[in-house]
């Protein structure tokens, strides 16, 4: 099977990345049957990031060195940036012809961020044509999985139907790719909205321990319960969600003593700390050492680039000949 995803260098990564997608990336990676594709959309960080590029390669390297440290590993997977393959703009501009405006303007995400998103000025092109970069993506390498979070669900529907589209006018060359979501396919935020850079709730995969302190503390739990005794409602609680995306083993025992008034908010508070804790130190530590070395990094990134352009090559070559260029 061909896996390809993408995450755009906008900034260091986040729990929501790990949880939502790079578990399936790490899962996929491990099976010798699958070839996969991970890249750093730099192009689609450009979408929101326009006005100041500046970071946009620096934080490529971050997150390639985030990638590796959770366990990415560049023998087995071909980890490579959007931009130095052109062959995404070529198919970018193909599909764009054959796309009907109403499917942009009607996309859930896109009518999401123009309402949630203030800080920033999206009336551009390149924003609303979002999910068709992304569709060119994933047909250049003939992907069968695309290993994604939920709110990325309403993108590879949107492929699925240029696919379908272009099947139509041009006869079968792509196959209709499916999506892998994890179990916690969306993540929570510090502020119970999804989390994600934009909208600054995040706890990041390689937190400063001391700054992951003040954020935990900072959470707002559940309202009703304001004294320990007072009957909880863990299902309404930024901290419980954090102890299921983690997985924990206690989460009955959390639950039920929350919901009996029997735990207070500071004990789960406290508890939710140290298993963070647990989880993020070693990545922390793997990835200061990562990003000392940027050539390394740097070289990851070019072999990967070198084998994505052949198949990429490849398969434009089809797209010329069904297209009878
Ligand atoms: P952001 O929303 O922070 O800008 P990206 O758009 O770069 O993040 O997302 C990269 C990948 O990580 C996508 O597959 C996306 O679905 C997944 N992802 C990001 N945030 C979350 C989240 N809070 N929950 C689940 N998946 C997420």
């Amino acid at each position: 099977m061909v896996v390809l995803s993408g995450m755009r260098p906008t900034g260091r990564l986040h729990l929501g990345h790990y949880f939502g997608a790079l578990q399936n990336w790490l899962k996929l990676q491990e099976c010798n049957e699958n070839k996969c594709y991970f890249m750093s959309a730099d192009w689609h960080a450009l979408t929101t990031d326009y006005s100041d590029t500046s970071k946009i390669d620096d934080n490529t390297l971050d997150m390639v060195a985030d990638w590796l440290a959770v366990g990415l590993n560049p023998k087995k997977s071909i980890i490579f940036k959007q931009s130095c393959v052109p062959q995404h703009n070529e198919l970018f501009l193909i599909l764009s012809m054959l796309t009907p405006l109403g499917w942009l303007y009607r996309c859930p995400t896109y009518k999401d961020q123009i309402k949630e998103i203030k800080n920033k000025d999206l009336n551009n092109y390149g924003f609303l044509g979002y999910p068709i970069l992304m569709s060119a993506d994933i047909l250049l390498y003939m992907t069968d999985i695309v290993p994604i979070g939920a709110d990325q669900l309403p993108h590879l529907e949107f492929t699925r139907n240029i696919v379908k589209r272009f099947t139509h006018l041009y006869g079968k060359l792509f196959k209709t790719p499916k999506a892998k979501l994890t179990k916690e396919a969306k993540v929570l935020g510090l502020d119970g909205r999804k989390m994600s850079k934009s909208y600054e709730n995040t706890i990041l995969l390689t937190e400063d321990i001391d700054v992951l302190h003040s954020k935990i503390n900072k959470i707002i739990t559940d309202p009703l319960k304001i004294k320990q005794n007072d009957l909880g409602h863990p299902k309404q609680c930024v901290v419980f969600s954090f102890y299921q995306i983690l997985n924990s083993e206690e989460l009955l025992t959390i639950q039920n003593s929350c919901e009996l008034g029997l735990r207070g908010c500071m004990t789960c508070k406290r508890n939710l700390m140290d298993k963070l804790v647990e989880f993020i130190k070693p990545l922390n530590n793997e990835r200061k050492h990562l990003i000392s070395d940027r050539k390394y990094l740097e070289g990851i990134i070019k072999m990967g680039c070198h084998e994505a352009i052949n198949i990429a090559n490849a398969t434009m070559k089809k797209i010329h000949k069904v297209l009878k260029f």
